[in-house]
């Protein structure tokens, strides 16, 4: 197995104590193992899974060429170019109805969307084009060419393509996809389980009264909420005190039951608590100094118990914190590990309301409010107060303004990047 040393030797620059955000992200890709078991599910219950094979069209969908329009099949070859073209109705296509016989030159046949075209028909005049009477139909010159609102068999997806590729999350269009293929059942990865506790002795649970000097564990209801969108297995630990047994007792249940465990707190340089400690025991385990803001302190590394590993993400204790470095670094691990091929998240460009002092050497992750300005662009305003404790920053806000690691302060109107938090599927 490789060690933390071998990877940090192929992260280029690596500096524990300064590492900017793009460094730490690919160590933790190296990092990170994936599972490999697949279940089959029926497509309803894939929904947000991770593909575990390709999948090969076994029909061409549609099947047959077929109709775009309610109309007329005809010959492309029969139209005039100049006048306009007479021919004789033969019958009717329905949708579902098998192919009809022959249809001659100088005849059609009225057809419905979705019906199969005889063979030799090539066009579709939509009806509201044409004069019928006595079965007969005159179509005038001009109006449709050869080719015209016919779907070609395959066009959807053709027979021994690879319509969807492994390591693909399914998003609404592939399981309909799925379904037009004829697939009921589909092969995915295993969930992740994932494990997550929050480490502090001022930490009180909701329902617990709150002694003076203690506060709610926000970080465990946050990192919940995010993992759920994530579709893991939850291993919910609860809080843990600061007490080397109970950390013991806490890191190695995660090791032997979950894939991954996150914390919160007790990771920063200087801290009091013995969470670093029983983390650097129980494995290997780096703290981090990571050149950003907010989210500064991480511990990361594998554990182990009883024969068994999980991957360790010590995320820092300030509620904000927790969340930046969630989506900065753990988001991606977790979908890696899963089997999911991540795609990058797409990114806005919007012009900053307001000037915003920043230091070139750290990145930095301001919650910001994007909205359209009176012209219909993108602008974006920073929420509040951006202490990294204050989480309403994080709750007000609807994307997360990226200041990139080289990037100086920003005046009022230039554009930044701002990675919004709602999408479409
Ligand atoms: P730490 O990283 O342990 O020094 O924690 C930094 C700050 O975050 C302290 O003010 C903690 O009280 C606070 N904090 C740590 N864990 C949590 C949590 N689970 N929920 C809310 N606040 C927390
Ligand atoms: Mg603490």
């Amino acid at each position: 197995m490789t060690t933390l040393a071998d990877i940090a030797s192929c992260v280029s620059g690596y500096d524990p104590n300064a590492l900017p955000v793009a460094q730490a992200q690919d160590f933790i890709s190296r990092l990170v193992p994936q599972v490999d078991a697949a279940e089959s599910l029926p497509i309803r219950s894939a929904l947000g899974r991770v593909l575990a094979h390709d999948v090969v069209s076994a029909i061409d969908v549609p099947a047959h060429d077929n109709s775009a329009m309610d109309g007329y099949a005809l010959r492309g070859s029969d139209l005039l170019v100049d006048a306009p073209t007479a021919l004789d109705v033969v019958g009717t296509g329905f949708a579902g109805d098998s192919a009809v016989g022959e249809v001659l030159a100088g005849q059609c046949l009225r057809i419905m969307t979705g019906a199969v075209m005889p063979a030799g028909l090539d066009t579709v005049v939509p009806q509201e084009f044409v004069e019928a009477n006595d079965g007969k139909v005159v179509i005038p010159s001009g109006i449709v060419r050869p080719g015209d609102n016919r779907r070609r068999a395959g066009e959807d997806l053709a027979a021994g393509e690879a319509v969807l590729h492994a390591g693909r999350v399914l998003r609404p269009a592939d399981i309909g996809m799925l379904a037009s293929l004829g697939q009921a059942e589909v092969r995915v990865r295993r969930r992740l389980r994932v494990a997550f506790f929050s480490t502090g002795n001022e930490l009180r649970s909701v329902g617990e009264t709150l002694p003076p000097g203690c506060v709610y564990d926000s970080n465990r209801y946050t990192l919940w909420a995010m993992l759920q969108r994530l579709n893991v297995d939850l291993l919910d630990m609860g809080v843990v005190r600061d007490d080397p047994p109970a950390l013991e007792a806490a890191f190695r249940h995660a090791a032997e039951n979950a894939d991954a465990v996150i914390t919160s707190g007790g990771v920063s340089v200087g801290e009091a608590d013995h969470t670093k400690q029983v983390m650097a025991e129980l494995g290997d385990v780096l703290f981090w100094r990571i050149a950003m803001r907010p989210g500064r302190p991480m511990a990361i590394g594998r554990i182990e118990s009883g024969g068994h590993a999980a991957i360790l993400f010590g995320l820092p204790g300030n509620p904000v914190a927790v969340m930046v470095t969630f989506y900065a670094f753990v988001r991606e691990a977790l979908l890696k590990m899963g089997g999911a091929v991540p795609q990058p998240l797409p990114m806005l460009r919007a012009a900053s309301v307001k000037a915003m002092r920043k230091k070139p050497g750290r990145t930095e992750y301001q919650r910001g409010v994007v909205s359209r300005a009176t012209d219909g662009s993108w602008q974006v305003e920073i929420t509040g107060s951006q202490g990294s404790g204050i989480l309403r920053s994080m709750s007000e806000a609807n994307g997360l303004v990226v200041l990139h690691h080289e990037q100086g302060s920003v005046e009022a109107g230039e554009l930044v990047d701002v990675l919004p938090f709602d999408g479409l599927v």
